[in-house]
């Protein structure tokens, strides 16, 4: 299993638009890694998890094809992790040629909100409506906490988190390695450790939105961050050698990638990037 990070920002983007905050002014001097795009992650080239704002130029300057996913794992509907003028150009008026189906999984409250963004593109446009589903080439999979599906030869399973109603952080995992996309979360919840127990993590890639001692709603800071990584290293779930990283990373309280990572080696975890590809199992 190949998962490439095509995004690594929380929902402002780093820099944030008009912020000259140290960080941000930081990110504009030094460009690379503390560019970051809104949080988006690609698996094997044909799997990805949110269709956010910044995929295609991620797709453009990662070299990844994405004409080739077929299956698409949605968090949750908030604007950062959805947009729906990317998924309204499926629809015959956009003229798109050589469509394959795609299966889309995501929580039943994560597709009504989807299914009311949508419908400002194209009014009526739905992804409850059997004609829409049919125009835009897809498959809908609603899951809930603990369910588990079968895409493209790979298990997707459902977890919990208590970000937003329905939202949901995804374990997709093969007969040899597990991989954990946990962005947007808070602390994990005893029903997502229960179900996290079934599983031998190899990578976890987990939400930072805030930096050290920064608290904010409905997501990780650093501390906390590490904390939930320590807690699945403890109880089993991450493999010894597995690894963690840190995802959907804000400008606030957030010093540049590279003490970022001194802060975080630390304490036992990376800091993604934009563009990082990690293969699985490590060796
Ligand atoms: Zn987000
Ligand atoms: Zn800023
Ligand atoms: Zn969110």
């Amino acid at each position: 299993m190949e998962v490439t990070f095509l995004g690594t920002a929380a929902a402002t983007a780093c820099p944030m638009v008009f912020c000259s905050c140290p960080m941000c002014s930081a990110a504009w001097k030094r460009g690379e890694k503390d560019l970051r795009r809104r949080s988006s992650a690609l698996v094997d080239g044909d799997l990805i998890i949110d269709l956010g704002p910044d995929i295609m130029t991620a797709a453009f300057d990662f070299g990844a094809d994405v004409r080739k996913i077929r299956v698409w794992l949605q968090t949750h509907a908030h604007s950062d992790h959805f947009d729906a003028g990317h998924l309204i150009t499926r629809w015959t008026d956009y003229a798109p040629e050589g469509l394959r189906p795609l299966d889309l999984a995501a929580s039943p409250e994560t597709v009504r909100r989807m299914s009311e963004r949508l419908s400002l593109e194209e009014p009526g446009a739905s992804l409850e409506k059997a004609e829409w589903l049919e125009r835009l080439k897809l498959r809908v999979h609603p899951l809930r906490h603990g369910d588990s599906a079968v895409l493209s030869g790979r298990l997707v399973t459902a977890v919990e988190s208590a970000h937003d109603p329905g939202a949901l952080l995804y374990v997709v995992s093969d007969s040899e390695t597990a991989f954990l996309y946990a962005t947007d979360t808070v602390r994990l919840t005893d029903r997502a450790m229960d179900l996290l127990k079934r599983f031998r993590l190899d990578l976890v890639a987990i939400d930072h939105t805030y930096g050290p001692g920064i608290r904010g709603g409905g997501h990780l800071n650093a501390e906390q961050a590490a904390e939930e990584i320590a807690r699945l290293r403890s109880e089993g779930i991450l493999k010894p050698e597995g690894l963690a990283f840190a995802t959907h990373i804000s400008h606030e309280g957030m010093p540049p990638h590279e003490e970022l990572t001194e802060y975080a080696r630390a304490r036992g975890y990376g800091i993604a990037w934009d563009g990082l590809r990690i293969r699985l199992p490590l060796r």
